[in-house]
């Protein structure tokens, strides 16, 4: 009977999901690729197959669907009858925060729950809807075995000195440590380069995940010694909707000049700065560079400048930079912000060839250079379902 691994990634407001199937030897293939948004307000399943074909577009009741479980109902009764005669073999999800003790996937279990939930402070906007995802699995079938990948874990190989904050030492053993996000996708692009980019793959290499949420890591050999995410994901780099890294005198004027609370303050960071703040247009990367308006202008030299910067400081991280890789929604689709940022990295030796720039890569610069530059499309659902199928031994 054909084996398969259902991904989920849920958000405050989404459920996404792909469903692996094991049938072929090899790398696996997702069958079915879907999303529901707007829970809560006006939720709406959309469903791919693995061809891309869409299988399903359904526009629902809010008052039928409220939250996580109901929507993975549904969702499990559409894939129940499409993939009848196969059989699920397990749940690999994907969890923000794996906190200081996780440096690896973990099969769930109710201690692990519990530690989990200890790290909510941690990531208060993600890791309460991730693991209430685990919880309405269990709901629906208890005994399927789930797996917590961590956005967190692939950077757990830094050095200890690159982990900690000027704050008194204590704070550090309460966890408020750098952590770094986006695990998953350096995880997924490190284990690609020795087959895509294997002259770099043991080298000093930059990956730029420039998505909604962006940061940068620095890779030596394929593992994370320095990343522009901290605590949280707010750090860093200039995102769709967060300011990324600013003095953190700021919020202190917020609370006791502006009178801000907290909460609004939370509101600002995660939801109302970065791109969207900025450009007072959107968040869409899209949007922006179609833009004759000067603050999309403003916005997207601020970006490509934030990255140049943390580019900087990430080179000196390693001593010196053989390769720069862009991936995610941006990087991996927009050839405009990768010459920016490639021309802000002149000074590295990244000579960027334009007409391989605008054919997407996978090399987009000249040999001869000294530091060499790639696109490289990142698969965070495949990595969890490779995890999952690693642990559970599938
Ligand atoms: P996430 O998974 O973090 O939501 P993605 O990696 O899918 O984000 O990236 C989403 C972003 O990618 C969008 O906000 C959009 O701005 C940007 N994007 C997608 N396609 C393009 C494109 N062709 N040019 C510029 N930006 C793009």
């Amino acid at each position: 009977m054909e084996k398969l691994i259902l991904v989920l990634n849920a958000g405050s407001s989404s459920l996404k999901f792909s469903l692996f199937s094991l049938a072929a030897a090899g790398e696996m293939r997702a069958a079915a690729v879907g999303q529901i948004e707007g829970l809560g307000t006006a939720p709406r399943l959309k469903v791919k197959d693995g061809a891309g074909e869409r299988v399903a577009d359904e526009q629902w009741d809010k008052s039928e669907v409220t939250g996580h479980a109901q929507a993975l109902q549904r969702i499990a009764g559409l894939l129940r009858s499409r993939f009848q005669g196969s059989v699920l073999a397990g749940v690999g999800h994907r969890v923000v925060h794996g906190g200081p003790d996780y440096a690896a996937p973990l099969l769930v279990t109710p201690e692990a729950m519990r530690r989990l939930e200890d790290f909510i402070p941690l990531a208060p906007l993600h890791q309460p809807h991730n693991l209430a995802a685990i919880r309405a699995v269990q709901e629906v079938q208890p005994d399927l075995p789930q797996v917590a990948c961590f956005d967190t874990a692939f950077h757990q190989t830094q050095e200890r000195v690159a982990q900690f904050y000027g704050l008194p030492y204590e704070y550090f053993e309460r966890g408020v440590r750098r952590y770094g996000f986006h695990g998953l996708s350096y995880e997924y692009i490190a284990a690609a380069l020795p087959t895509v980019a294997p002259q770099i793959a043991g080298g000093r290499v930059v990956v730029a995940h420039l998505g909604s949420g962006a940061s940068m890591c620095a890779m030596r050999d394929g593992r994370s010694v320095g990343s522009s995410m901290g605590f949280t994901a707010l750090d860093g780099l200039l995102m769709g909707t967060r300011p990324g890294n600013m003095d953190p005198g700021i919020v202190l004027y917020l609370l006791q000049q502006e009178g801000m609370s907290a909460k609004q303050i939370e509101d600002l960071l995660y939801k109302r700065s970065g791109l969207l703040g900025l450009s007072g247009i959107g968040n869409d990367m899209r949007v922006l560079l179609a833009s004759e308006e000067a603050r999309a202008r403003l916005a997207i030299e601020h970006f490509v400048y934030r990255i140049g910067r943390e580019l900087g400081a990430l080179a000196a991280v390693l001593g010196g930079l053989d390769a720069l890789v862009f991936t995610a929604g941006i990087g991996e689709n927009s050839g405009r912000i990768r010459e920016l940022v490639c021309e802000k990295a002149a000074w590295l030796g990244i000579e960027i060839d334009r007409e391989a720039n605008e054919a997407g890569g996978p090399c987009i610069s000249r040999t001869g250079g000294k530091a060499s530059a790639w696109v490289l499309p990142t698969n965070e659902e495949l990595m969890i379902a490779r995890h999952t199928r690693q642990l559970l031994a599938l």
